[in-house]
């Protein structure tokens, strides 16, 4: 089973504008590199992506499951739609398709006792399986004032997955770095945490969080960022993945986010194709691992 761990649906008016303009950012660079005759300014600013995009994206993998992740950025800077309507939107899209899609709440901490009463209402209403966070918003993982959050989604037994390393535009990396949960795994040692992109710059620390901690769990996705130009520089991450986790990382995408300069099936097709790890590590990363976290 093929399962895409890390995959995000939006409709224009669910994002804030800064934050928009924020993802154009990594694609002028990447527009720069390739001299992309895409016009990133004309495409980005009224980019929407429903769940008919990502099961094209899932066809042409072909991948089983995708697991759909919201994110809230509007303590930040506030989008026209409120953060309770956006999740409710994505997981009435996924409903259709529930033997392929997989949505998590997507909720910030730092709303206090209100991020704490969705996350209860979406297990409830739609047995949500778990909750995407961004401390990039402003906030560290193992801050007091976070402790509650944590203890709702440990009780509710969500699986936690939050970004780690780079952020952009209005949103702050010093929060970022996967060492920050390390009192979070300790202190909740079922509380599955999955941290985003091998933890982006700050790897290392996801490698050690992991060899320390039974609930760290990790995914690949953006390391497709490396694609084409840096096939070497991606596949000694790969090799770093089936040396240090290969039974924590979990396939991802992060589509549509890298799908303007590198489609997710030719991602897959790398991750499945290179020599990286025997066809067992391969297995457990592309579906294996995160088959057993979801239980399916
Ligand atoms: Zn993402």
């Amino acid at each position: 089973m093929i399962i895409d761990s890390h995959v995000h649906i939006w409709l224009r008016d669910h994002l804030p504008d800064p934050m928009v303009r924020a993802y154009l950012e990594p694609l002028r660079a990447l527009k720069d590199l390739f001299d992309m005759e895409l016009d990133v300014e004309n495409v980005w600013p009224d980019y929407g992506v429903d769940v008919s995009k990502v099961l094209e994206m899932m066809a042409a993998g072909p991948v089983d499951r995708a697991v759909v992740l919201p994110i809230d950025y509007n303590i930040v800077e506030k989008a026209r739609i409120d953060i309770e309507d956006y999740n409710a939107w994505v997981f009435e899209e996924a409903a259709a398709y529930r033997d392929k899609v997989i949505p998590f709440v997507g909720v910030d901490p730092q709303r206090g006792d209100r991020a704490i009463g969705i996350m209860e209402r979406f297990v409830k209403r739609y047995d949500a399986l778990g909750v995407k966070v961004y401390p990039a918003t402003g906030w560290y993982p193992n801050e007091e004032r976070i402790r509650k959050f944590w203890t709702s989604a440990n009780d509710l037994g969500l699986i936690a997955v939050t970004h780690a390393g780079a952020a952009w535009g209005p949103l702050d990396d010093r929060y970022t770095r996967p060492s920050f949960y390390d009192d979070v795994l300790q202190r909740y040692p079922d509380l599955k945490v999955m941290i985003a992109h091998l933890g982006g710059k700050y790897r290392q620390e996801t490698y050690e969080l992991c060899a320390k901690h039974a609930n760290c769990y990790t995914d690949i996705s953006a390391l497709q960022g490396w694609l084409p130009s840096d096939p070497d520089t991606c596949l000694s991450r790969l090799r770093e993945v089936a040396e240090k986790v290969p039974d924590r990382a979990s396939f991802g995408t992060d589509f549509p986010l890298f799908d303007l300069s590198y489609a997710s099936s030719m991602w897959l097709s790398f991750v499945k194709d290179r020599p990286w790890a025997d066809e067992d590590v391969k297995a457990k990363v592309l579906g294996g691992n995160m088959q057993r976290l979801l239980g399916l």
